[in-house]
């Protein structure tokens, strides 16, 4: 089977599994028991929280991180934080395009406080739009993710950064797509940054938050003082080992090549496909296309038959009936969402499998056509 849904999750990168492995051997003991054994797991895991701090660009600044059970816990700790922190009458900027996980929080937390910001047509955030809204003092935090893990369109992340900055409003974004694809510089410009190790080679389960260095109370879970008081429970030391370990090895990369030929041969070998965010930056693995016939379901399944897997809109959008709210936010109609495939690769696909993936879809457009015409005749 052909692999193409690394924007769901990756398979466990070589050197995670060994620092995972390892870990679980060695490092077992619970890093705040009373022993030298557990001592030295201790010093493993801020040796870790320090590497992860310095390749984010925060050297000499790891009580920035705090390691969660993955992007999710990180959107969620930091939406609620917010809805502590600001006032009660506190505006708060919401790119409409967003994973759940920050806009089902932003909702639960602000309500009718969340403000969707304007998005040109090609998917990216308006930034002179966002300009006069920090301008007027109509924002009082922003959320925008680096890249979206349905289109794979990059949001201006590091001009909003700046933007934000000069305004004095925290920003939070949501790097989960970003990391391990693109390169780190720039991440530490962000008030707060939360990432994912599945989405890069590393185990399920695992992520952080970077915060500001005055962060107080953005804790989710209560209990320990694990974390410094951020995030109670014991820590996962294999998990956030095997993450960094998975980043370091990761190699990101900027080739879109393999992407646009595929997206060539597909777009000439089926009329009228449309590729979502053209115009945008996009990430490098990532292709989302509306068929001009059937339903994604049907294309998914014959292509798993042909050895490729791929999706629909995200994983978690899996099962709603109104289609990707992200693709539903780009203004595309329902009928169209529900024909949307998304194609995602990682470093090891190759030119070969992107050339086996467009002659597949290619293939199996003819074999629904003619099947539809077979049955209409
Ligand atoms: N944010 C984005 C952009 C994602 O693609 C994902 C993936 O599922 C998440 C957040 C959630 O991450 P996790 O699976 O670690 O909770």
């Amino acid at each position: 089977l052909r692999y193409f849904d690394y924007n769901a999750t990756t398979p466990l990168a070589p050197a995670a599994r060994t620092a995972w492995l390892q870990a679980q051997e060695a490092h077992w003991f619970n890093p705040s028991s009373p022993y030298r054994q557990a001592a030295a797991v201790r010093v493993r895991y801020e040796a870790a929280r320090e590497s992860l701090a310095a390749l984010l660009g925060l050297k000499g600044s790891a009580e920035r991180v705090v390691f969660t059970s993955g992007a999710t816990e990180a959107n969620n700790m930091v939406l609620r934080h917010w809805a502590r922190q600001l006032p009660s009458d506190a505006r708060l900027g919401v790119n409409p395009t967003e994973h759940p996980s920050v806009m089902e929080a932003a909702t639960a937390a602000f309500g009718e406080r969340v403000c969707l910001l304007a998005l040109l047509p090609d998917g990216r955030v308006d930034l002179e739009a966002l300009d006069a809204q920090l301008q007027t003092g109509g924002l009082a935090a922003l959320s925008v993710m680096a890249a979206n893990n349905e289109t794979g369109v990059i949001q201006p992340w590091q001009a909003i950064a700046q933007l934000c900055q000069r305004a004095q409003v925290p920003y939070h974004c949501d790097a989960s797509q970003w990391l391990g694809k693109m390169p780190l510089s720039g991440l530490a410009d962000c008030s707060y940054v939360s990432g994912c190790a599945h989405k890069f080679g590393g185990p399920k389960g695992v992520g952080f938050l970077l915060l500001p260095q005055a962060a107080q109370d953005c804790k989710l879970l209560y209990g320990g003082a694990q974390e410094g008081g951020q995030r109670a429970g014991t820590e996962d030391v294999a998990g956030v080992l095997a993450m960094l370990a998975a980043l370091e090895a990761s190699t990101p990369c900027a080739m879109p090549v393999l992407r646009d030929a595929f997206i060539e041969k597909v777009c000439s070998g089926i009329p009228n496909t449309r590729v979502v965010g053209v115009g945008a930056d996009r990430l490098w693995n990532t292709v989302s296309l509306i068929m001009p016939q059937f339903q994604s379901v049907r294309w998914i399944r014959l292509l798993e038959k042909e050895g490729f897997l791929v999706s629909a809109g995200s994983a978690c959008a899996t099962g709603k009936s109104t289609g990707s709210p992200v693709l539903r936010a780009l203004g595309i109609g329902a009928a169209a969402a529900g024909r949307a495939l998304r194609i995602s690769s990682g470093a090891e696909t190759t030119a070969e499998d992107w050339d086996a993936l467009a002659e597949a879809i290619c293939r199996s457009y003819v074999r629904m056509r003619s099947e539809a015409s077979a049955s209409s005749s």
